[in-house]
């Protein structure tokens, strides 16, 4: 079969052979219809510090998919031929304490798809069946093939009640972008979102944010009186990644704030602790989804007329996924889709 592989420890991704997987007794075959570019997937096609220490070589990348079965294991009862699945990449141990005891989000041996393990850039996919969820009827293809970082997004934005909220969300990457509808869509009184990309704050505006500020050009506290919140926000979602986005979060939010945190930091990050003791604020990490909660959530967020179709702004064939990573490096892009 064809596939994307990461070959050599070196800028770039290729396309190789692979034989299609052989599965398990309790794995399902999955035939990728299509796939999603992630900001992973771009770290490790720029083979950063991250990229290097984390991901084997070779490794097929991707773990971003919406597929359909074509072959069960034998002790596979829960799914059928042909089932329209996308699935949870985070392949955890079962044995763990965490996982015993029924969190498996929190599993301490968890093992990534795309990253750690075989990824899904590739004609078929092998994916242990707990791990595969089913795709309802309601949900377009599109939008099945990015349920793993909205999924982020969900974990993240779900995190703390967001009704009557103002809310700041500082990043305007494809999950900030999903939490500021995510955020408008529950009932936020505000949703203010701050990056420095021109191109994805003109998304956040699509997104339903009711501000967007490029914050390189204008400084937040100046923008607030006019948005009518005087107090500062009372939830804030740290999606940037940078030491900037979280310290204008620490900054911006007032006593007693919820603040959840999915950014990752290339090098440890140095905060005002002051502020979060005096302000009594709560500081929340995140990675990945709850194991199946936020998957349910998407769900019946999309079914409840969530709309995040603007955060898709590529689709590209299996053949031009060069075209697809050099959108995302650019920084001109939402989500990428890649298609078969
Ligand atoms: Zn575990």
């Amino acid at each position: 079969m064809r596939c994307l592989v990461k070959n050599e420890p070196k800028v770039g991704v290729w396309f190789d052979e692979r034989p299609i997987p052989t599965i398990t007794d309790n794995e399902v075959l999955i035939k990728i219809k299509k796939m999603s570019i992630c900001g992973t997937d771009v770290h490790i096609y720029k083979w950063d510090s991250w990229a290097q220490r984390t991901v084997p070589l070779p490794l097929i990348i991707g773990h971003e998919f919406v597929g359909e079965i074509v072959e069960l294991g034998k002790s596979v009862s829960t799914f059928k031929m042909g089932d329209r699945v996308s699935g949870e990449g985070h392949i955890t141990c079962g044995t763990c304490t965490n996982c015993r005891k029924g969190l498996k989000h929190l599993c301490m041996n968890c093992q990534g798809v795309g990253y750690h393990r075989t990824g899904c850039f590739a004609e078929y996919f092998a994916l242990p069946a707990e791990n595969v969820f089913l795709i309802p009827t309601s949900v377009p293809d599109d939008l099945a093939a990015i349920f793993d970082p909205f999924g982020n997004s969900t974990h993240t934005a779900l995190a703390t009640n967001l009704a009557a909220e103002d809310v700041l969300i500082t990043g305007a990457g494809p999950t900030g972008l999903m939490a500021a509808a995510i955020a408008r869509h529950c009932g936020a009184r505000s949703v203010v979102v701050t990056d420095i990309n021109p191109y994805r704050l003109q998304l956040a505006h699509e997104m339903g944010a009711t501000a967007a500020l490029d914050v390189s050009k204008i400084k937040l506290e100046d923008a607030l009186p006019a948005l009518n919140i005087h107090n500062g926000f009372t939830v804030g979602m740290e999606m940037s990644g940078s030491a900037a986005g979280l310290n204008s979060l620490l900054q911006h939010c007032q006593h007693g704030a919820h603040i959840s945190i999915l950014g990752i930091y290339p090098e440890p990050v140095a905060i005002n602790w002051d502020l979060v003791i005096f302000k009594m604020l709560t500081l929340k990490g995140i990675y990945g989804r709850e194991v199946f909660k936020t998957w349910y959530d998407m769900t019946h967020l999309l079914e409840g007329g969530l709309n995040i179709a603007p955060v898709i702004t590529h689709h590209v064939s299996f053949d031009d996924f060069e075209e697809g990573f050099q959108a995302m490096l650019s920084g001109k892009a939402g989500k990428v889709i890649v298609e078969w």
